[in-house]
C-alpha cells in the first residue's frame, strides 16, 4: 500500500536531498487523499486540493519501504514516535490498523494516529492495533464558531473526545487551532476542561492553505500565541487555579505567573511543541527562518526570555 510522508520525515529517509536545520523527531505519515468532511481551515475536505496538510507537502511512497525505515532510524535513536494524519475516507480505520500493526512487526517504536469522530469501538480496535495514542482533533474551540467551520455539531464532538478519555484513560490527545477566530478565554476554559479529563492538548497555529476556504485568513499574531502557550503550561504543571482570567487577559496576573516562573527551574517546555512525547513537528506551521510558533527543540534561554516577553507586551 502507499502511504504519503511528511516532506520533513521524507528528507530524515534519505528520499530526498534538501537541507534541514531541525529534523524531526516523529515519523508523520498520513492516509487516505480526499476527505469526506470539509473543515474550512483544510484543502483537503471535498473538491479541493489534496496534496497537502496545513503547509506540508506528502510525497507518497511504499509501505514496506517506509516501515523499514522506521525501523532503522528507531535503532538509530533518530525517532521516537510514528503519527498518522488520517483523511477521513471508507477504508480509513482497516488501512490504519493493518499499517499500524507493519510498523509495530519491525520495531517497538510508539504509535499515534489523529482521526475524526468514529466510534469507541474503532477507537479500541486501533488500539489494539499497536497504538498507544489516538488524538481526536477539536480544532475549534469555540462552539459559536465549530458548526462555521468544521460542518458538525460542537457538543456531540466534544461530548465524543470526552468519553473517549474517560474509556481509554491517559491515552487520548486532541488538537487546538490557534487564531480560528475564538476567544482566548474560550481556549483557556478548553484547556482547563482538557486538564480534568486527563486529555494531552497539542496546541497549532492556524496556518492560511491555498484551496482553502480560510485561505484568506491571517495566521494568529504571535503574542496571543504566547499568551495561550505560557497558559497551557501553568495548567499542565497543576496551576490552573491561579488563573482567574476576566476577558482572556494575563496581565492581570502577571506577578503571580513570574512568581511561578521564578520558582522553576527548567522553562524549555513553556514554548516547545506540545501533545504526544516525542513529537516536534518542525516547519508545520511556519517557514524554516521564521520565529516558531512552537520550538521543535529545546529553546535557548534567549529565546525563552523573548518570549515571555512577547507574552505581557
Ligand atoms: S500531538 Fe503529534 S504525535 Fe500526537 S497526534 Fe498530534 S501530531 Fe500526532
Amino acid at each position: 500500500m502507499k502511504i504519503g510522508v511528511s516532506y520533513g520525515t521524507a528528507t530524515l529517509m534519505g528520499f530526498n536531498h534538501s537541507k534541514c536545520d531541525c529534523f524531526p523527531t516523529t515519523a508523520y505519515l498520513i492516509i487516505g487523499k480526499k476527505c469526506n468532511n470539509s473543515c474550512a481551515f483544510c484543502s483537503r475536505g471535498s473538491g479541493q486540493a489534496e496534496t497537502k496538510l496545513s503547509r506540508i507537502s506528502w510525497p507518497e511512497y511504499e509501505s514496506d519501504e517506509i516501515s523499514d525505515k522506521i525501523a532503522e532510524l528507531y535503532k538509530e535513536n533518530k525517532l521516537k514516535r510514528v503519527c498518522f494524519q488520517t483523511v477521513c475516507e471508507k477504508d480509513t480505520v482497516n488501512n490504519l490498523k493493518e499499517l499500524i500493526k507493519e510498523i509495530k512487526s519491525k520495531s517497538p517504536i510508539q504509535v499515534s494516529c489523529s482521526i475524526g469522530t468514529i466510534s469507541i469501538n474503532d477507537l479500541k480496535e486501533i488500539f489494539d492495533s499497536g497504538a498507544d495514542r489516538i488524538s481526536i482533533p477539536m480544532d475549534c474551540v469555540s462552539e459559536s464558531l465549530f458548526e462555521k467551520i468544521k460542518k458538525k455539531s460542537f457538543k456531540r464532538h466534544l461530548d465524543f473526545l470526552e468519553k473517549a478519555g474517560e474509556t481509554f484513560k491517559g491515552k487520548i490527545t486532541t488538537h487546538v487551532i490557534v487564531g480560528l477566530g475564538e476567544k482566548k478565554e474560550e481556549v483557556f476554559d478548553f484547556l482547563l476542561k482538557m486538564k480534568k479529563c486527563n486529555i494531552e492538548v497539542g496546541l497549532f497555529a492556524f496556518t492560511p492553505i491555498p484551496h482553502s476556504e480560510m485561505a484568506h485568513c491571517k495566521s494568529p499574531d504571535r503574542k496571543a500565541y504566547r499568551e495561550i502557550q505560557l497558559v497551557h503550561w501553568l495548567i499542565k504543571k497543576g496551576y490552573g487555579d491561579v488563573l482567574e482570567l476576566k476577558e482572556g487577559n494575563i496581565s492581570q496576573i502577571k506577578n503571580k505567573i513570574y512568581d511561578i516562573l521564578e520558582k522553576t527551574n527548567d522553562k524549555t517546555e513553556i514554548f516547545m511543541t506540545t501533545g504526544c512525547k516525542g513529537c516536534n513537528r518542525p516547519y508545520y506551521n511556519e517557514r524554516p527562518g521564521q520565529i516558531p510558533y512552537n520550538y521543535p527543540y529545546k529553546p535557548t534561554e534567549e529565546e525563552i526570555q523573548k518570549a515571555i516577553e512577547e507574552a505581557f507586551s
